[in-house]
């Protein structure tokens, strides 16, 4: 069987590119987008790669992208996939050969190339003489850096000579929820192009021979600026940043919240980095003003006495609670929508007043829906006393929202939800130290009042984005069952830890 004919070889036909194509840039899409956040970062990623540092977040991001494309092809169940295993050419032939045989049903990936840039499309829909074209995005609206991605799709589409008939970006619909298990009907809305696509694709000419001409040159002399983390966080930083003078051990970055960024970058206009170096009258501030003392003298802020007559009147049995929760951009289980915060785990220590502590905790890794088990496994704390939480909205939209799914256990839940109590807006008022470094975070407060409890001893995971990886390995089918267990035994040491810290922070921060 002889090839599919390659677009530039077919020039009688009406999809060919007829305009010259300049020598190979190997440029695409991805380079395109990588180019125009930093010509520095298109330059490394082609001449430099292996300077590249791949994070766990970039991990995450691929694999919430290819669950949700698989989930827009399968609304598609006789489309083809144009296979990209062998390369863009091979690709780009593959589709040329589908359109030259008239194929009228969906493409995936099809892909094209004009003047030296490739372009795989993530969906193309047979209407009328033409194509419609999506692509789609794991987001829920549509960014500025998605309409450019448009943009250069069709700009390539044009030189290729493709007729489309209408082209958006396709995001996923909030509002969305599982009805049938496997129907994802609705699951994504599409913001069309519209008139305001034009001046980007209009401007893609003079993009690509830019991109080209960086490419031929030699290394770009840009400084790490607002574009290295803008829109996407490059993974060049510790490159680019190596010849830079060490940051001081206390920047003025560490100033919280948004008047503190603010602050922060009013204060570095002035050319000051370092907060032990501000002028103390420019944090008017409470909060910042006592940032800045705490971590100018070293002195931690502690009113004990504030955080007891705040807290006096917490009743016991004091259950302190927490959940890990799971949020998949493709609704999994019936009932729930795309990225809903759904608690698969969750830790409860009860105090009773009386020196001794109760635990109770709940954990669900055969990968089935664990609402209703957890519901029930809450409805059995205690019905008194306050539930205290660290950022208790979080918690109490977990419990709100289980009370909704789960009508048998709603009266218990609303219960415990209408006890909830904070105790981070306590310690935000009345405790700073400095080695917490702008946050209150359990996990920044914890060490400063208690070293001895340490998440770093613990072997499993130690954040809660490390406890949702480690949920989603153990969910899934091709984990083995020894593996499983030591994901669970790491879970459980991870969320009991979580509600100790609360136990002892609250005992020491009234201490
Ligand atoms: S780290 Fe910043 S300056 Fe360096 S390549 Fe990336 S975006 Fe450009």
């Amino acid at each position: 069987m002889t090839d599919p004919p390659h677009l530039s070889d077919l020039s009688d036909q009406s999809f060919v590119a007829t305009r010259p194509i300049p020598p190979r840039t190997g440029l695409s899409k991805s380079r395109i987008a990588i180019f125009e956040q930093c010509v520095k970062r298109l330059w490394l990623s082609v001449h430099m790669p292996e300077l590249t540092l791949e994070s766990d977040g970039t991990r995450r991001v691929f694999r919430i992208g290819h669950e949700v494309g698989a989930a827009a092809c399968a609304l598609y169940p006789d489309g083809i996939e144009i296979d990209g295993t062998a390369g863009m050419g091979a690709a780009a032939k593959a589709t040329a050969g589908a359109l030259v045989r008239d194929i009228r049903v969906p493409l995936f990936e099809a892909t094209f190339i004009h003047a030296g840039v490739a372009v795989r499309v993530d969906l193309m829909i047979p209407d009328g003489d033409g194509w419609q074209i999506a692509e789609v995005k794991s987001t829920t609206s549509v960014k500025p850096y998605q309409r450019a991605d448009l943009a250069t799709q069709l700009w390539v589409l044009d030189g290729c000579c493709v007729n489309v008939t209408r082209a958006s970006v396709r995001v996923i619909d909030r509002a969305f929820v599982l009805r049938t298990e496997g129907d994802y009907r609705g699951l994504f809305i599409d913001e069309p192009a519209g008139e305001g696509l034009a001046p980007l694709i209009a401007a893609r000419g003079d993009v690509v021979a830019s991109a080209v001409a960086t490419l031929a040159g030699c290394e770009p002399a840009i400084q790490p600026g607002a574009q290295c983390s803008e829109p996407f966080v490059c993974s060049f930083v510790g490159y680019c940043n190596r010849d830079l003078p060490p940051a001081p051990a206390w920047p003025v970055t560490l100033l919280p919240g948004m008047a503190g960024k603010t602050l922060a970058r009013a204060i570095a206009k002035d050319g000051i980095d370092n907060l032990l170096l501000v002028d103390a009258e420019r944090l008017t501030q409470p909060l910042l003003a006592r940032v800045h003392a705490a971590t100018v003298s070293g002195v931690p802020y502690h009113d004990a006495e504030a955080i007891r007559c705040e807290t006096d009147g917490w009743a016991y049995p004091r259950t302190f609670l927490d959940f890990e929760t799971i949020a998949f951009a493709v609704p999994r289980w019936v009932g729930t929508s795309p990225y809903q915060q759904i608690p698969f785990q969750f830790s409860a220590h009860v105090d009773h007043g009386e020196g001794d502590l109760e635990h109770t905790e709940f954990l669900s890794t055969d990968g089935a829906d664990p609402r209703a088990a957890c519901a029930a496994a809450l409805a059995s704390l205690p019905m008194t006393g306050a539930v205290v939480a660290w950022n208790a909205p979080f918690e109490r939209s977990c419990l709100l929202q289980l009370a909704s799914a789960v009508p048998g256990h709603a009266t218990a839940l609303r219960a415990l939800a209408g006890h909830l109590v904070d105790l981070l807006p306590v310690s935000r008022q009345h405790y700073y130290h400095r080695d917490m470094r702008g946050s209150w975070s359990i996990k920044a407060v914890l060490p400063t009042l208690a070293p001895e409890l340490n998440y770093n001893q613990l072997d499993g995971a130690r954040s809660g984005v490390e406890a949702q990886d480690a949920y989603l390995e153990a969910i899934d089918a091709a984990t083995s069952p020894e593996r499983r267990e030591l994901l669970r035994h790491g879970l459980l040491d991870y969320c009991r830890l979580d509600t100790m810290a609360m136990v002892v922070a609250l005992k020491r921060l009234r201490a």
